[in-house]
């Protein structure tokens, strides 16, 4: 897959529309506020707004588009370019191809977001410079008519929708076109915009890595809340075709949970997911290379380690032999059935257990 090269020249439209956009934004919403006084109505057009079109870039464009961690209907595809296109983040076919080259050569030089390069280089100014746009495309997405349409036509989708629509739901709904393309257009979008980049930026520099020590990607809860989930950095970095950035129940992640309802509604299907037992696997990795770097990695760490990794490797097996014969046994015979499950809830067991051992004892050596 090749991808824009970056070169040296300046790109003035991203820059003029970087700086003028919130200057705009700024000017406009406290003339509106000095004129007519606050509106609940307002507000609420601009949450509703930065939820759908922040939504359409994390569910759309990152997790469905660039990572293609689950399938959706044609009509879900067509709402996410649409609105993905009023966030202002270019089309589909240039976001993935920059992403794609993020994951694949994460922190080097031709990252093109690079946290290496500078934190506000990797949240705004590598946008300030053009990118050779001859080079191909991913080939999945380019053949995609929808998205090459986009591509050609975007300026026009990104206003249609970006500034045109929460303009004319304002006209419908308040009787207010201009407050509408102020706090649901203009304000909305360097709200929408600065979120996102919080991720390449606050996500790849603070927070913690529980599941890779290898790359600067980090768990954030407070990018989490900004970006609908998007700030488990870390998790997502290692497992970037999970559907989840966030595993646990109580972790926020929004867009997970959008993308579940649509499942329910039958716009989503076959989402992909890594294994509990790959996960802690990971975990286990990133505390075992912790625990070298501080110096304290002795012959007990790596065979309380092995242990847990022989456990889960069998439990592993177990569990694909399971899904293999389960209907099998359960037609021929109960008694081989039952024995099958219950060695199977052993090795869980086992593993658990070796797991745990471990996590008591890295405690106690690191606190
Ligand atoms: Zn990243
Ligand atoms: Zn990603």
């Amino acid at each position: 897959m090749a991808a824009p090269e970056m070169n040296n020249k300046l790109n003035w439209v991203n820059i003029l529309f970087f700086i003028l956009t919130p200057i705009a934004g700024a000017l406009f919403l406290t003339l509106d506020l000095y004129k007519n006084g606050w509106s609940w109505g307002l507000f609420v057009l601009a949450i509703v707004m930065f939820s759908i079109f922040n939504l359409s870039i994390t569910a759309g464009y990152h997790r469905y588009f660039s990572h293609r961690s689950y399938e959706a209907h044609p009509f879900l595809e067509f709402l996410y370019m649409f609105f993905g296109s009023g966030a202002f983040q270019g089309s589909v076919l240039e976001w993935c191809t920059d992403h794609r080259k993020h994951h694949l050569k994460v922190d080097t030089n031709e990252d093109p977001y690079s946290i290496n390069k500078g934190f506000w280089y990797a949240h705004l100014f590598w946008m300030f410079y053009k990118h050779n746009d001859q080079v191909p495309f991913p080939p999945d997405l380019f053949k995609k008519k929808m998205l090459v349409l986009q591509h050609k036509y975007y300026v026009f989708f990104a206003v249609a929708s970006g500034f045109i629509l929460p303009g004319f739901l304002g006209w419908l709904f308040l009787n207010n076109f201009w407050g509408g393309l102020v706090w649901g257009g203009l304000v909305r979008v360097v709200l929408t915009q600065h979120s996102t980049f919080l991720v390449n930026s606050f996500a790849h520099t603070f927070g913690t890595q529980p599941y890779n020590t290898g790359n600067t990607a980090k768990d954030s809860l407070i990018v989490a809340i900004l970006t609908f989930g998007e700030g488990y950095h870390n998790f997502h970095h290692h497992f970037q075709s999970d559907y989840r950035c966030a595993i646990k129940w109580y972790q926020w992640d929004p867009t997970k949970w959008m993308i579940n309802l649509m499942r329910s509604m039958g716009l989503v299907g076959k989402v992909k997911t890594f294994s509990k037992y790959e996960i802690l696997m990971a975990k286990l990795n990133a505390d075992a290379h912790r625990a070298t770097l501080r110096g304290s990695y002795d012959d007990k760490m790596a065979a309380m380690k092995q242990k847990a990794e022989d456990a889960q490797k069998r439990l592993k097996l177990m569990m694909s032999d399971w899904e293999k014969k389960k209907a099998e046994f359960k037609a021929q015979s109960h008694e081989k059935y039952k024995v099958m499950k219950a060695e199977l809830e052993i090795a869980r067991l086992e593993f658990n257990a070796a797991y745990n051992q471990w996590r008591i004892y890295l405690k106690a050596v690191h606190g």
